[in-house]
């Protein structure tokens, strides 16, 4: 006699966790999060309808089992009937809904999934759909992409606040298929572990169609085209060794950094293209972004007629520069209860006190 082991719903939500995951234009390190609502015995026995979601300081690309949250869905509904909930009452309520002990936070977007009428949900953090929730006009373009299936949601801060915007908007429009969060991701779901999955997939590539045939054209050049030659890859490597240890210096003012060096096509003609200098100024082109290079990253002006020296000259001034506009930017938003983070320009993120979960 053989036995077919059927997959318990949170072993099939790791799945489909890690195969989104596996694609860094779905979610890049530490985005997104998934979901899905399952019959479970609790401990006392007894039949619990709980919701397993990714709970905080995971990646869905290396998820398993233990990266997961339980809660009792019957004891977090009663919230959507409130019109406002602190974060921090927030995370004082949900710490009473724990399905089993010892799991991880649940991340600020948790209420997303809860207050979501669908067995499975996954939120992500696409490329091709953030095209949409981050431009300018974005709204009329995602409409003429998803038509009446899309419900847009203005941007607002992660928190109860969105999650019930959403859940309301979601209830008033029943045959809609995706929800875009402006500046910040995407909702998809499904009834079963697989529809869901290919609705998000379908979803996303969808947008790819849309933002390939409508935008992009292959004729025009990126970034205003390029501002300052660039060297070869060992004149590259050569400069990169000489000023590596006085990067790491004036980055490890207040916690010792290793610093990484990155030369690929990519990164080449974005720094070296025209536009650089503005774009590196104006913010983040996606909240995304911010987990990697704060409010914005550094550019240091230096062109190959030049020597290291001049090149470490402009690291100096650039850092000084940066660490003095990184403080402004703490004081002139200090109404929002940011953690302050240690000045330098690296990878770091300024996140909310409350807030630790990725998002
Ligand atoms: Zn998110």
């Amino acid at each position: 006699m053989t036995h077919v082991s059927i997959p318990t719903t949170l072993a099939q939500l790791v799945v489909r966790s890690r195969r989104l995951g596996a694609d860094r234009s779905i979610c890049n390190w530490g985005g997104g999060n998934t979901s899905a609502k399952a019959n479970e015995i609790d401990f006392r026995g007894r039949p619990a309808l709980i919701l397993w979601v990714k709970g905080s300081g995971s990646d869905l690309a290396s998820v398993t089992e233990d990266s997961f949250t339980g809660l009792y869905l019957d004891d977090m509904l009663p919230l959507l009937e409130r019109e406002r909930v602190s974060d921090s009452e927030m995370v004082d309520y949900l710490a009473h809904c724990f399905y089993e002990p010892g799991r991880p936070r649940p991340s600020i977007e948790t209420l997303l999934h809860g207050f979501l009428p669908f067995a499975h949900v996954d939120h992500t953090h696409a490329d091709a759909t953030n095209y949409f929730a981050c431009a300018q006009g974005g709204e009329d373009l995602a409409r003429d992409c998803f038509g009446d299936e899309l419900i847009w949601i203005p941007y607002r801060r992660p928190g109860f606040g969105l999650a019930r915007e959403v859940a309301l908007a979601v209830r008033a429009k029943p045959h809609a298929k995706l929800v875009i969060l402006a500046k910040h991701g995407l909702i998809t779901w499904g009834e079963a572990d697989e529809d869901c999955y290919t609705s998000t997939l379908a979803t996303i590539s969808q947008a790819r169609d849309y933002v390939e045939a409508h935008i992009a054209h292959a004729d025009r050049s990126v970034f205003g085209g390029a501002r300052v030659p660039t060297l070869s890859a060992g004149e590259r490597r050569t400069i990169a060794a000489q000023v590596a240890p006085v990067v790491r210096g004036l980055v490890s003012t207040e916690k010792r950094q290793i610093v990484h060096f990155e030369d690929g096509d990519e990164v080449l003609t974005f720094a070296s293209s025209q536009d650089a200098p503005q774009l590196t100024t104006i913010g983040a082109a996606c909240p995304d972004h911010l987990v990697h290079t704060k409010p914005w990253p550094l550019l240091v002006e230096w062109t190959p007629d030049q020597d290291s020296e001049a090149l470490v000259a402009s690291l100096h001034a650039g850092v000084a520069a940066y660490v003095e506009k990184y403080r402004r930017y703490l004081e002139a938003n200090a109404q929002q209860n940011l953690d302050p983070d240690a000045p330098d320009p690296r990878r770091g993120h300024v996140h909310h006190r409350q807030r630790r979960g990725n998002g």
